[in-house]
């Protein structure tokens, strides 16, 4: 764990109200009024629970993150554990809610995450460098139309920080809740507009007639795909596209969607049958009081890799990242400095 935790390290797939920690949990109840029933629910969390009951944990933190301050607060909280962590590169992942008591807009949301991310970055220039990019988020239990209010703001915001904070969309949301293909035709519009797409997808069992359709939109990167592996017509196209898959090994577990031996989770299979690009993440690291530190002790010691080749893992994740190519260039040499330097 002590290797993996002085890592340098890039996260892409964490969803930004799943990643409190429990110390700005705890500041966000003691200021009240949030009923503090609550906390008992949510703090001291990590047990294993199903789906459903992981997504009303969601409903709670989303009555406690209301306003736009908030929103700011909580997101610099989340980039400084990241950065404490030694990831130099974050994609975070969050859906822009309406909430009317506090009057704050999808639009107000996007706004704060970002500001969050600006102020983080000139907080601390010298300190704790790392690079932030927002995926807002498609929740599929709301409405299609929202899907492309979401989209409409993603495409707005990309192009007023010149395609440098806003990357791409994320699709997710409680995955027993609609069709996923109803929402093809706002992701098709945000892919009209350069954004990339990650996209949830087989997270849970019986989807495999939407998944085949999610995946005629050749997502950048695929969330999850837990069930992905046993449905050869599906399994084929992402072997073949080399479609990279984001693993969250804790959260699967939590969620009782994959077996509690780690070598049993699906990610060993493409690794070790097909050497296919798989990208260890956290997912919701407050919710299943993970790191992701702990994340790559698990998944290299599932495979039983050596030091240099969980380094050479952690380096690959920079192929999949939605930015830039300079930044791209600027990450490599990161994490040749750090090989260098600890030889
Ligand atoms: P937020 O978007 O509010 O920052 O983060 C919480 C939201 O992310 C949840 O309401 C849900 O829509 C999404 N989310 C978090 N974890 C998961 C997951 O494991 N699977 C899916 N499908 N969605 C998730």
């Amino acid at each position: 764990l002590k290797f993996c935790q002085e890592l340098p390290k890039i996260e892409l797939h964490a969803h930004l109200n799943g990643s409190l920690s429990d110390e700005t949990l705890n500041k966000l109840l003691r200021r009240g009024p949030t009923n503090n029933s609550y906390a008992s629910t949510i703090i001291g969390k990590g047990e294993r629970r199903t789906m459903q009951e992981g997504f009303e944990m969601f409903r709670i933190l989303h009555e406690i993150v209301v306003s736009p301050e908030i929103v700011v607060e909580v997101t610099k909280d989340v980039i400084t554990d990241f950065a404490l962590d030694q990831v130099k590169y974050l994609e975070l992942r969050s859906t822009p809610r309406n909430v009317l008591s506090s009057g704050m807009t999808k639009r107000s949301y996007m706004e704060a995450v970002l500001t969050a991310i600006q102020r983080y970055r000139e907080e601390n220039e010298d300190r704790c460098r790392i690079d932030v990019r927002y995926l807002p988020s498609i929740d599929r239990s709301k409405s299609v139309e929202e899907a492309h209010e979401t989209v409409k703001l993603a495409e707005e915001f990309s192009l007023s920080t010149n395609g440098n904070l806003v990357v791409g969309v994320d699709f997710s949301g409680n995955p027993h809740a609609n069709d996923g293909a109803d929402y093809i035709p706002p992701m098709m519009q945000a892919r009209r507009a350069n954004l990339h797409l990650a996209v949830h997808m087989a997270e849970v069992e019986g989807k495999k007639e939407e998944t085949k359709k999610l995946l005629e939109l050749l997502p950048d990167r695929i969330g999850h795909g837990t069930f992905i592996s046993n449905e050869p017509g599906v399994r084929d196209v992402v072997l073949k596209k080399r479609i990279p898959l984001e693993v969250c090994v804790t959260s699967n577990i939590k969620t009782c969607t994959v077996p509690e031996d780690h070598t049993k989770h699906h990610f060993t299979w493409w690794r070790q049958e097909h050497q296919h690009p798989c990208i260890v993440g956290t997912d919701d690291k407050g919710i299943f009081a993970t790191s992701l530190s702990n994340e790559y002790s698990i998944a290299a010691g599932a495979l039983g890799l050596s030091r240099r080749e969980t380094f050479n893992w952690s380096k690959e994740a920079i192929d999949h990242v939605f930015a830039d190519i300079d930044t791209k260039s600027r990450l490599r040499q990161t994490w040749d400095d750090y090989w260098k330097s600890n030889l």
